[in-house]
């Protein structure tokens, strides 16, 4: 199989999925075909190194997963009532997973090396080292913004660390934060008053292929397998 349009990296791919899925897999679709009823929404990076099906070994119709750069969720009170407000790509599919799909639980996973929370990271920084903040409009700059108090106080509270080290703590604060940042959105304090919703924070090491699953104090522990 081949098309003139298609670049050969997709359509190979592609054609690896007809061969060796597709087949096994026909029966699945059909039924997928008819709807789908994921039981968890999965919050992680666009990172191309952390895949939330492949972590969690999930089939088609499993997750249903948001990623963005540094799987942020941005604070109801981010879009407000301002028709000129960001688009709120993210709490659409918040809302459509918890009150539509009626999602059993949404898990945030951060992961190592996180490009998204390194920019914040330098910006914090470079502003505790006195450095004026660059003028600095670009649309990465705006959505890591989400995470520049996180950023200043793992700067603040870590003078000594290496820089390794700081940017985990942050990696692992940003979980936790666009976590609370979920209890704020109405849709989501009903869906877990109901007791039909739970949150959950991990962090995924990439080099050693190993999650950690966030505590309820915050500690991220690795899931031993
Ligand atoms: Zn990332």
């Amino acid at each position: 199989m081949s098309s003139p349009t298609m670049p050969d990296q997709l359509a190979d791919g592609y054609n690896r999925f007809v061969s060796q899925r597709l087949d096994e897999q026909k029966q699945l679709y059909r039924e997928l075909g008819q709807g789908q009823s994921p039981h968890t929404m999965v919050i992680s990076c666009a990172d191309s190194r952390v895949d939330p099906a492949t972590i969690f070994g999930a089939g088609p119709g499993e997750l249903f997963v948001i990623r963005n750069v540094a799987n942020i969720v941005p604070a109801p009170e981010a879009y407000g009532e301002d028709p000129d407000a960001p688009l709120a790509g993210t709490a659409a599919a918040l809302e459509f997973a918890v009150d539509h799909l009626r999602v059993s639980r949404i898990v945030v996973m951060g992961h190592a090396k996180c490009g998204g929370v390194a920019a914040a990271l330098g910006r914090a920084q470079s502003e505790a080292g006195g450095e004026a903040g660059a003028e600095d409009a670009s649309y990465i700059s705006r959505w890591v913004g989400v995470m520049a108090e996180d950023a200043s106080k793992a700067v603040a509270d870590n003078p000594s660390m290496q820089q390794d080290g700081l940017q985990q703590c942050l990696e692992h604060l940003n979980v936790g934060s666009s976590i609370e940042r979920m209890r704020g959105f109405t849709f989501i304090q009903r869906a877990m008053e109901e007791g039909r919703l739970t949150l959950h924070g991990a962090w995924f090491s990439i080099a050693s292929a190993e999650l950690f699953w966030m505590q309820d104090d915050g500690e991220f522990l690795s899931v031993e397998a």
